[in-house]
C-alpha cells in the first residue's frame, strides 16, 4: 500500500513557510508524502536551500507578484489575486493528478488560506486546517463570531475592565488580536478568520492541527468544543529541538538574505550576556521608537544583536541613527539571522521581540526569556501568554503616544536579564517550558503522537 499522500499549501510569508516546512518534515516522519505548495517568490527561495528529505517534493503558483509585493501594496487587492490565481493552480494540479490515475490522501492549508479548503472539497479531498497561532488565539476569534463579538468589541470602551471568555485568561483591551480592535486597518483579515470557521463546522468531525503542544495551551486545547484541536508543536528544525535530525539545522526557507560573521561574534561573548532584538519579517520599527532603542542599548552597556531588515531605502537605517558609534562599540546589526541558530547560542541571555508566534515559540524551545515588544495581529495576545501565564517576560508600556521609550525598555531589560526575583523566575520557567517542548515532539511525546494518530486515520480510511 502507497503511503499517504497530502498536498500541503502555504501563505508565502516568513513566519507561515517556517512552520509549513517544518509540519512537513515531520509528517514525512511518520511516514507519509507531502507536496509543498507556495507561491513562486517564495518558492524559489527555498528551492536555492539543501535538498529535501524523500518524501517532501515542491510546487508553486504565481499570485501575480512573483518579484515581491512592494511596499504600501494594497493587501487585500493581494489577498483576492493570491486566492483568484491559487485556487486556479491547484485545481489544475489536482485535476491532471486525476487524469493520472491518482489523488492526493488529504490537503492541509495553513492560517488565512480557507479558499484552498474549498478547492480540495469541489474534488471530494479532505482537508485540514494547519493552525500557525497559538490555540488560545484560535478560540479566542471562534468565539469573536459566536456569541462575544458584541463583548469583545466594547474592550475598547473601558481599556482596563479584562474579559473573560471560557477556557482563556483574562483579557484586556491590549491583550487582544489587532485585526478585533475598533483600531484595526486591515479589513481582509476578519472574513478569512470566519470562513476559516464556516469551512470547519461544516464537517462531520471538525480537527485543527495547531503549532502548540499539550502542556502549553491545555486548557486553550480543549476550550471549544466545535472541533478539535490537535497540538502538533512546537515546528522549529529538529536540530534545535529533539536532536532527531541534526543536519536539520535551519528552516531553509528564508525568504532573505543572512548576513555573516555574527555566530563569530556570538561566540566571543560570556554566557546569557547578550541582548538579541527583532521583530520579525514584517514589522518595522518607525525612525523614533528605533532612536529610543539605541538609547536604551547604549544605557544598559550589554552586548547585543539587533535585527534591521533592510527596507530598499537609500540610506541604510542604522546609518542614519543618531547613536551609531556608541552602538558599534557594543553590539552588532545585522539585516536577517539565523533566528533559531542564534536564541540557542549559549551567549544570548534575553530576547526583545515582536512576539510572533514564531518567534515566541522559538524563545521557548530555546529557553531564552523576553522583553515582549508586541506590534499588531496575534502578537498581543502571545505577550500576554508570555507574561502572564507563562512567565518567561515582562511586556514594554507604551506612552500616550504610542512610543515606547528607552527608560521603559531599559527597565524591562533590567529586570530580564539582571539578578533580581524576577529574572531568575522568568529564566527557570523559561528552561521548564524547554523542557516540556522538547519531551512533546520526542518520539511517543504528545505531539509525535498526536501527529502520528491523525496520519494514521488518514492511512486507514484511504486502505
Ligand atoms: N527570522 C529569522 N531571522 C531573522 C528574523 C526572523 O530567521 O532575522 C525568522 C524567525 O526565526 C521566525 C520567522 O522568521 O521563524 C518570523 O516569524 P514570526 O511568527 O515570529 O513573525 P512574523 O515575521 O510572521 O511577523
Amino acid at each position: 500500500m502507497a503511503p499517504p499522500h497530502f498536498l500541503l499549501v502555504t501563505f508565502p510569508g516568513q513566519g507561515h513557510i517556517n512552520p509549513s516546512l517544518q509540519f512537513a518534515k515531520r509528517v514525512v516522519r511518520v511516514g507519509a508524502q507531502v507536496t509543498f505548495v507556495t507561491a513562486v517568490r517564495a518558492h524559489n527561495r527555498m528551492a536555492e536551500s539543501k535538498s529535501p528529505p524523500e518524501g517532501l517534493s515542491f510546487a508553486s503558483f504565481s499570485d501575480g507578484y512573483d518579484g515581491g509585493v512592494e511596499d504600501g501594496a494594497d493587501v487585500e487587492v493581494y489577498m483576492d489575486e493570491l486566492k483568484r490565481r491559487g485556487s486556479e493552480t491547484l485545481s489544475d494540479l489536482i485535476a491532471s493528478n486525476f487524469k493520472n490515475g491518482w489523488q492526493f490522501s488529504g490537503v492541509f492549508y495553513t492560517t488565512l488560506l480557507p479558499w484552498v479548503a474549498d478547492v480540495a472539497r469541489s474534488h471530494g479531498i479532505p482537508s485540514t486546517l494547519v493552525w500557525i497561532q497559538p490555540a488560545t488565539v484560535l478560540d479566542f476569534y471562534y468565539y469573536y463570531f459566536h456569541g462575544y463579538g458584541d463583548l469583545i468589541r466594547s474592550t475598547g470602551d473601558n481599556p482596563s475592565v479584562p474579559i473573560q471568555l471560557p477556557g482563556l485568561p483574562p483579557l484586556m483591551a491590549s491583550d487582544i488580536p489587532s485585526f478585533c480592535n475598533a483600531k484595526n486597518e486591515y479589513n481582509f483579515s476578519l472574513p478569512l478568520f470566519q470562513r476559516h470557521f464556516e469551512i470547519l463546522l461544516e464537517e462531520a468531525n471538525p480537527k485543527v492541527l495547531a503549532n502548540t503542544f499539550d502542556a502549553l495551551e491545555q486548557d486553550a486545547i480543549r476550550a471549544v468544543d466545535k472541533f478539535e484541536v490537535i497540538g502538533i508543536g512546537p515546528l522549529i528544525p529538529s536540530a534545535f529541538l529533539d536532536g532527531q535530525d541534526p543536519s536539520d539545522t535551519s528552516f531553509g526557507g528564508d525568504l532573505f538574505k543572512s548576513s555573516s560573521g555574527y555566530i563569530e561574534w556570538l561566540d566571543t561573548k560570556p554566557k546569557t550576556s547578550v541582548i538579541y532584538l527583532s521583530f520579525g519579517s514584517i514589522s518595522v520599527l518607525s525612525k523614533p521608537q528605533k532612536e529610543e532603542m539605541a538609547r536604551a542599548l547604549v544605557e544598559a552597556s550589554r552586548p547585543f544583536l539587533w535585527v534591521i531588515r533592510e527596507s530598499g531605502k537609500e540610506e541604510k537605517e542604522e546609518d542614519s541613527l543618531s547613536l551609531k558609534e556608541e552602538l558599534e562599540k557594543l553590539g552588532m546589526i545585522v539585516p536577517w539571522c539565523s533566528q533559531v541558530q542564534v536564541l540557542s547560542h549559549p551567549s544570548v541571555g534575553c530576547f526583545v521581540t515582536h512576539c510572533g508566534w514564531n518567534s515566541t515559540s522559538e524563545s521557548l524551545v530555546c529557553g531564552v526569556p523576553v522583553v515582549a515588544f508586541p506590534q499588531w495581529s496575534d502578537q498581543q495576545t502571545n505577550a500576554k501568554l508570555v507574561t502572564d501565564v507563562w512567565r518567561t517576560g515582562v511586556k514594554v508600556t507604551q506612552n500616550e503616544e504610542g512610543l515606547v521609550e528607552g527608560g521603559e525598555i531599559r527597565r524591562c531589560l533590567e529586570l530580564v536579564m539582571g539578578d533580581g526575583e524576577e529574572g531568575d523566575e522568568m529564566r527557570r520557567n523559561a528552561q521548564k517550558l524547554r523542557d516540556l517542548a522538547r519531551e512533546a515532539v520526542r518520539e511517543g511525546g504528545s505531539s509525535d503522537k498526536n501527529l502520528r494518530a491523525f496520519v494514521d486515520e488518514v492511512r486507514e480510511a484511504s486502505e
